[in-house]
């Protein structure tokens, strides 16, 4: 019998998502909500649309497997050289590269915890140690949401080759801040890779919190991941960027990257939604008031809900959040429950965020 690294046997099984036709046949109603996978409500640009069909009809072609013309659009966009720029099929794909190229076994892999919860998995697989530095409250009587910098420093060993920082971090939302991220890069190890995973960094509102893409300046040990599946809504098509202060970061990521894993439709979408980022930014504008109205909403209701500077919410309600998301559910509303931890929620539509505050506050009235 053939069997899988020990690794990787370990490593969960993949249990699809929840999807809302599925569950609104299932519990007889027209329509269910989907406020699970921090995705935006607007569909792609009619621009952006127009830049997949017209790709359309080239695909019996390979796609450049160098993304040149996506490579260049980035690094003029952020003022860098293209040899700073690696683009992947999505960021995810793209920390899995800096898994495989920067780490072996023994090797660690630090990160706060909770965090995004693909950095465990893609250690586990790269063969790498995890060292988890659990998350403490960003304000005093809080709840543990916010990154320990601190810890995480003294946590960095001799094996430690990467640390993810998520700014704004999933599932919290809450973000770092300049003075706290300067200090801690500055003192990080130059043999440690900081990779900063701003996702998010579209639905930052505070000035106070940095944008990597300066912070790397001056800094070789550190890098900035960026995606379009969020605030440029191409969850669909897969294309995430990484930007590097010192080009062989850039260029280890590329060599490590999946032969033309960047599709066609994916490049000339992405090199649209650039060229359209004015309009991009005008609905990241909205939805940063719809976060406002939603957090007004949650605190009155007396939820203990911090400030998110991405495009979700984070309920820290513990032992209560499987049962809580299950109780949604069943009112037609898909979250993202951590189970014992809380619950995160997409900011979506305006009607999806009333549908979602009215199946909660259904859900009270029930006693749930
Ligand atoms: C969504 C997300 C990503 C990127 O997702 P891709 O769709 O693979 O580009 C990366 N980091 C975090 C923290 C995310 O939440």
């Amino acid at each position: 019998m053939v069997s899988p690294r020990p690794a990787v046997q370990a490593l969960p099984a993949y249990r699809p998502g929840r999807n809302p036709a599925d569950l609104a046949r299932e519990i007889g109603v027209d329509r269910a909500i989907k406020l699970a996978s921090n995705e935006v409500a607007f569909p792609p640009l009619p621009a952006v649309v127009d830049a997949i069909a017209a790709a359309a009809g080239e695909t019996n072609r390979y796609p450049d497997n160098g993304a040149v013309v996506l490579t260049d659009a980035l690094a003029e966009r952020y003022g860098v050289d293209p040899a700073q720029v690696a683009t992947g099929c999505g960021a995810v794909m793209l920390c899995q590269q800096l898994a495989q190229a920067y780490t072996e076994p023994g090797a660690s892999i630090a990160f706060a915890w909770r965090s995004f919860e693909m950095y465990p998995l893609l250690a586990q697989v790269a063969g790498a140690r995890s060292i988890q530095v659990p998350l403490v409250p960003g304000r005093e009587g809080g709840p543990a949401d916010t990154h320990d910098l601190d810890g995480l420093l003294a946590a960095i060993d001799d094996d430690t080759r990467l640390v993810f920082v998520c700014n704004p971090n999933n599932p919290t939302g809450t973000a770092v801040r300049r003075a706290g991220l300067e200090k801690f890069l500055d003192a990080v190890p130059v043999t440690t890779l900081v990779v900063l995973d701003e996702a998010y960094r579209e639905f930052v509102s505070d000035p106070d919190v940095p944008d990597g893409t300066e912070l790397m300046r001056g800094r070789p040990n550190v890098a900035v991941l960026r995606t379009f599946s969020k605030a440029w809504g191409l969850a669909g098509l897969r294309v995430g960027y990484l930007l590097a202060e010192d080009p062989a970061v850039a260029e280890a990521v590329r060599k490590t990257h999946v032969p033309f894993s960047v599709s066609m439709l994916a490049q000339a979408a992405a090199v649209a939604a650039l060229a359209s980022e004015d309009e991009v930014r005008a609905r990241c504008a909205s939805v940063v008031a719809e976060r406002k109205r939603l957090v007004a909403a949650l605190r009155a209701r007396g939820f203990d809900v911090s400030d998110s500077q991405a495009n979700f919410v984070w309920l820290p309600v513990g032992e209560q959040a499987a049962p809580l998301a299950a109780a949604l559910e069943a009112r037609a509303v898909i979250t993202r429950p951590f189970a014992g931890v809380g619950v995160r929620v997409t900011v979506g539509a305006p009607e999806e965020n009333d549908a979602f505050l009215a199946a909660l506050d259904a859900v009270r009235a029930d006693g749930g």
